[in-house]
C-alpha cells in the first residue's frame, strides 16, 4: 500500500471535520473542557484555584477518583451518588459536560475540524457557559473572566478568517471599500460590536435608573454586553441583544405570575445574554435570510 495514501486516509480519518472519528475527538475534547468550566464556575468565585485540588465530594469530603473523575461517564458510573458516604451528586455537572461536548461537535463541524475559528468560537462558547453559571448561582458577573476575555476576542478577531462576513454589511450600506487589508475591517467590527453593547446596556441602566429609581443593569451586564460585541461583531451582536431582551422576557413572564412578583426584583440577565450569543452565532445566515425576507 501507498504510504503517502495511508497518510492521507489517515489524515481524513482523524482530522476532517465531517469524519465521524474526529466528531467523537471533538466530543471528548468537549467533555473535558466541560469539566474543567464547571470547576471554574464553582471556584472561581470562590477565589479558590482552578488547578488544585481535586475534586472531592461536598458531603464528605473524600477526593473523587479519577476514574469516577471522567466526564459525563463518571456520573453514570456512580448513578449520580458518592462512591464513599452515597450522598448524590447534582445532574447539573453532567449536563453541563454534555451540552459543551455537543457544542464542541457543532463547532468542530461547521468551522471546519480543529481550525484556529474552532478554538476562538469554542473558547468565547466557554466563556459564556461560565458566565452562565456563575450569574444562575451568585448573580455576578465577574471582572477577573470579562476582560481577558475582552482582550482575548477583539485582539485574536483578524486572524479569524469567519469574521470577514462582516464586510458585507460594508456593500450592503453602500460604505465605501476601500482596499484596506481584511483585518482593518474586522477590527473595525470588534470595536463598532462592544460599543454597541456599551450603548444599548449603560442606556437600558440609565433609563431604569432615570425612570425606576432603581438599577436596571448592573456594571457587570455592560461589559458581559461589551465582550460578547467584541467577540461576534456588529451584526451577530445585534440578534444576540435582541434574542437577550425576547429570552428574558420569555422567561420572567411566568416566573413573575407564579412568585407574584413586580418585576423590580433584580434577574440574572447575563444568564440570557449567554444563551443568546450562542444562538445568534449559530442561527445568524438563517435570522439574517429571515430580516431579508421582511426586508
Ligand atoms: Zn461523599
Amino acid at each position: 500500500m501507498n504510504f503517502n495514501l495511508f497518510l492521507n486516509n489517515l489524515y481524513f480519518i482523524l482530522f476532517t471535520h465531517d469524519s465521524p472519528v474526529s466528531l467523537f475527538f471533538a466530543f471528548i475534547f468537549g467533555a473535558l473542557i466541560g469539566s474543567f468550566l464547571n470547576v471554574c464556575a464553582y471556584r472561581v468565585p470562590a477565589g479558590r484555584s482552578i488547578v488544585s485540588p481535586s475534586s472531592s465530594c461536598f458531603s464528605c469530603g473524600e477526593i473523587i477518583k479519577w476514574y469516577f473523575n471522567i466526564p459525563i461517564l463518571g456520573y453514570i458510573f456512580l448513578k449520580g451518588k458518592c462512591h464513599d458516604c452515597g450522598s448524590s451528586f447534582s445532574c447539573r455537572y453532567a449536563v453541563v459536560e454534555f451540552i459543551t461536548a455537543c457544542l464542541s461537535c457543532l463547532l468542530f463541524y461547521n468551522l471546519g475540524g480543529f481550525s484556529l475559528s474552532y478554538f476562538y468560537y469554542f473558547f468565547f462558547f466557554c466563556f459564556l457557559i461560565v458566565v452562565f453559571l456563575i450569574d444562575l448561582d451568585r448573580w455576578l458577573i465577574l471582572d477577573s473572566i470579562i476582560y481577558p476575555a475582552c482582550i482575548f476576542g477583539f485582539l485574536l478577531s483578524p486572524f479569524i478568517s469567519q469574521r470577514i462576513d462582516c464586510k458585507d454589511l460594508f456593500y450592503l450600506f453602500s460604505l465605501p471599500v476601500q482596499n484596506f487589508p481584511n483585518w482593518t475591517y474586522i477590527l473595525i467590527d470588534s470595536l463598532l460590536g462592544g460599543f454597541l453593547g456599551f450603548i444599548i446596556f449603560y442606556g437600558v441602566a440609565f433609563y431604569g435608573l432615570l425612570v425606576f429609581k432603581q438599577d436596571a443593569m448592573g456594571g457587570g451586564d455592560i461589559k458581559f454586553a461589551i465582550s460578547i460585541g467584541l467577540f461576534l461583531g456588529i451584526e451577530k451582536s445585534i440578534y444576540a441583544f435582541v434574542l437577550s431582551f425576547f429570552i428574558g422576557v420569555i422567561c420572567l413572564i411566568p416566573f413573575m405570575i407564579i412568585n407574584k412578583k413586580s418585576g423590580k426584583e433584580p434577574i440574572p440577565f447575563g444568564t440570557f445574554m449567554a444563551i443568546a450569543s450562542m444562538l445568534s452565532f449559530l442561527f445568524s445566515g438563517f435570522i439574517r435570510k429571515f430580516i431579508f425576507v421582511f426586508y
